[in-house]
């Protein structure tokens, strides 16, 4: 088993499900943790709290550069910097390209492309003056195939994946690493609006599920949250210290299509 005993992780948008999922993964594995996120964040960090290490929140948007800095700064005052940088925070809206509202567009470039550039450029410096880090974008099968009505989703996450490669090779001879996961659908908040959508349409909710996974995901079931958090482990392992600016699909058979 992954030991990151004295390893610090953040981890972005944590307050919900994937982050959240991964956040506990590394928490179990004795990493100290930062979460960030929106909402109330007392019960999470109690969650994670149940682990042994440090936890803490941040409350960064980081679709704001400047509250980026000032959550690494953080982290730097009070856990003496970044060791494991998962950028995770991400949203969704669905809209074909004429009708897409420029505002969201914005928000989403921002929030699921631009944050995770400044998050890497900031705890790069520091990760590399330790001589360890990890990287983990988590980026979507949306980062490698498109679908309708997700013009900024698949624009932002093509993104990620074209910036996860450059960083792993800027690293490439060094002991940290930048690899990016690929998840087909899982069942969070983000994809549970997406059946609630159907169903204001008139579908039964179980059709609905059943016809949102029938669509693109051979397995028909959910990846889980914690199935990404072993993920996650693994890349942070000696046995991940090779895999250098990956994409990494673990979608239920969707890209293999
Ligand atoms: P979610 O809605 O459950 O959680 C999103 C998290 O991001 C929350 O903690 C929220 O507070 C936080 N967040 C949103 N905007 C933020 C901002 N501006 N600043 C800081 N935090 C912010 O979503 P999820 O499904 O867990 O998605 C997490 C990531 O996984 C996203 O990048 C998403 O694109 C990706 N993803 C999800 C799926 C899926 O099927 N759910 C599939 C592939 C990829």
């Amino acid at each position: 088993m992954t030991t990151l005993n004295g390893k610090t992780a953040l981890v972005t948008g944590s307050t919900s499900g994937i982050g959240l999922g991964i956040a506990l993964s590394l928490a179990k594995a004795g990493a100290n943790l930062i979460l960030n996120g929106f909402g109330d964040a007392s019960a999470v960090v109690a969650q994670v709290q149940a682990f042994d290490g440090k936890v803490g929140h941040h409350p960064a948007d980081v679709s704001d550069p400047a509250q980026i800095a000032d959550m690494l700064a953080y982290a730097e005052r009070e856990f003496g910097g970044v060791d494991i940088l998962v950028n995770n925070a991400g949203i969704q809206h669905v809209a074909a390209v004429e009708d897409f509202p420029v505002e969201r567009w914005d928000s989403i470039i921002a929030i699921n492309l631009s944050s995770v550039f400044h998050s890497t450029r900031l705890s790069l410096p520091g990760m590399k003056a330790k001589g360890w880090g990890r990287i983990v974008n988590i980026a979507s099968v949306h980062g490698q195939v498109g679908s309708v009505g997700k013009a900024a989703y698949v624009a932002a996450k093509h993104g990620v994946i074209g910036l996860t490669k450059v960083v792993g090779l800027e690293t490439a001879t060094s002991n940290v690493t930048c690899n990016a996961i690929c998840p087909g659908w899982v069942l969070t908040p983000l994809v549970q609006k997406q059946i609630d959508d159907r169903v204001a349409n008139g579908v039964d909710p179980q059709q609905a599920q059943h016809d949102l996974l029938a669509e693109k995901q051979p397995s028909l079931e959910f990846v889980t949250p914690s199935q990404l958090g072993e993920l996650v482990l693994f890349l942070c392992s000696e046995a991940g210290a090779q895999v250098r600016g990956a994409a990494w699909n673990i979608d239920g058979g969707w890209l293999a299509q």
